[in-house]
């Protein structure tokens, strides 16, 4: 009962909040200057437990793998299910983008022309994944690095035997007492959620949505396709399970996902959804989310390619196949370096510019409603994780079916 009232009062929190955001549009300072701080408070909250949860519970997740064969068996699944989704997701972005001509008729505003930071090329990315300093990975909240870092101190766990019991027991402890945390920080999540998404829709208004309606619904629309098809078709082909109730089941931590634009921060929420409502051990889940959460971003890859197509379009470039190839190339990378944090991918979209020759400029004309492009990105984002998450732990045998087709919240 206390389940289903959790993800009722979310889902009430989001929808008084955009209407408190609707009323506010005319004086949106309102919002930001008495709503926002409690939204922000929450997040805050969230945050403290992102790096301890994200490092913990992936060096007990990867010393759950009680041997190198399985650790790397599940790894080469889930890297391989991560990529695979994610060029595809930039490709159904490119299909859309050339079907509905995006960025057709659309003029350039005089004040676009704005610099932008060159984004970091992508063997960089790569050789960073590694850090050289572990701490400072952790104290930096780089994701990517804390996650490398995991997997070799749980490899190293395992490598030990009996030994490394103890250091085991250690993370095992602290993972439990940021999922206790987290489920403290949860029961303010409908205010949180509520005074997250006010401040956007009030500074969102019609006036700056009309100008670029077409770039955002074709964004919109690959997301939705990308979810209903790709992760339907997988979940039902792979895990044999009903795509309904995987949606049913994740649907808590997308509204969560939505409002807050950040993978990171839903985290801890999808994980906790993944293992209540579908079944999913935790052995499955503090692996695969926390990597996803960080490395898999299709609906990121989906913004990439449709705004990289839109740019190209404003600016009169033509875009061959062979251009459009590079891009699901690079969006797909990119996306491994993209932090699940607010307007990550925004940031990466300059590399994916950079690898056809568009001008970077081009993300000025973006720039102003990528909060609203954000949030539809960031739920197709963890709910790729989700899916894999359900897909690794049916493969394995590991999947709780009686749980999946009977989950707490909707068993009441
Ligand atoms: N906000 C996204 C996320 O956290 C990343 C992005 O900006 O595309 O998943």
């Amino acid at each position: 009962m206390k389940k289903l009232q959790l993800t009722t009062k979310i889902f009430i929190g989001l929808a008084l909040g955009i209407l408190l955001g609707i009323i506010l549009q005319p004086n949106p300072d309102i919002a930001v200057k008495f709503v926002k701080p409690f939204g922000t408070l929450f997040l805050n909250l969230i945050k403290l437990v992102i790096v301890p949860l994200v490092f913990s519970s992936l060096v007990v997740g990867t010393c759950g793998m009680d041997d190198v064969r399985k650790l790397g068996r599940i790894g080469g699944k889930t890297v391989a299910y991560y990529m695979l989704t994610t060029a595809f997701a930039v490709t159904i972005g490119l299909i859309l983008a050339n079907l509905s001509n995006v960025g057709g008729g659309f003029s350039i505003p005089v004040d676009a022309k704005v610099e932008v930071a060159e984004a970091p090329n992508v063997i960089e990315t790569l050789l960073n994944i590694i850090p050289s300093n572990p701490l400072k990975a952790l104290v930096d909240g780089n994701m990517l690095q804390i996650i490398a870092f995991a997997l070799i101190i749980g490899a190293g766990i395992i490598g030990i035997g009996e030994k490394g019991k103890v250091l085991f027991n250690f993370f095992d402890s602290m993972a439990d007492v940021m999922y206790k945390i987290i489920a403290v920080i949860m029961e303010f999540a409908p205010i949180g959620v509520f005074a997250l998404i006010t401040p956007v829709v009030a500074q969102n208004g019609p006036g700056v949505l009309l100008p670029l309606l077409k770039l955002i619904v074709v964004v919109y629309a690959g997301c939705a396709i990308h979810a209903l098809f790709t992760y339907s078709a997988t979940v039902s082909l792979f895990a044999k399970v009903s795509p309904v109730k995987f949606f049913k089941g994740i649907a808590p931590a997308m509204v969560f996902a939505f409002t807050t634009a950040s993978s990171s921060a839903t985290l801890p929420i999808s994980m906790k959804r993944s293992e209540e409502n579908l079944g999913v051990p935790k052995s499955v889940t503090s692996f695969v989310l926390p990597l996803g959460a960080t490395i898999n971003m299709d609906g990121t890859a989906i913004y990439q390619g449709v705004c990289a197509f839109f740019i190209a379009q404003v600016y009169g470039i033509n875009l061959p196949i062979s251009a459009q190839l590079t891009i699901i190339l690079t969006a797909t990378l990119a996306s491994i370096g993209t932090a699940g944090v607010p307007g990550a991918g925004m940031i990466m979209l300059g590399m994916v510019l950079q690898s056809v020759g568009l001008p970077i400029e081009g993300i000025a004309l973006i720039a102003g409603v990528d909060r609203i492009l954000d949030m539809m990105r960031t739920m197709i984002n963890i709910t790729g994780d989700a899916a894999c998450a359900t897909i690794i732990a049916a493969t394995e045998g590991e999947l709780n079916r009686s749980v999946y087709e009977k989950p707490a919240s909707s068993a009441k």
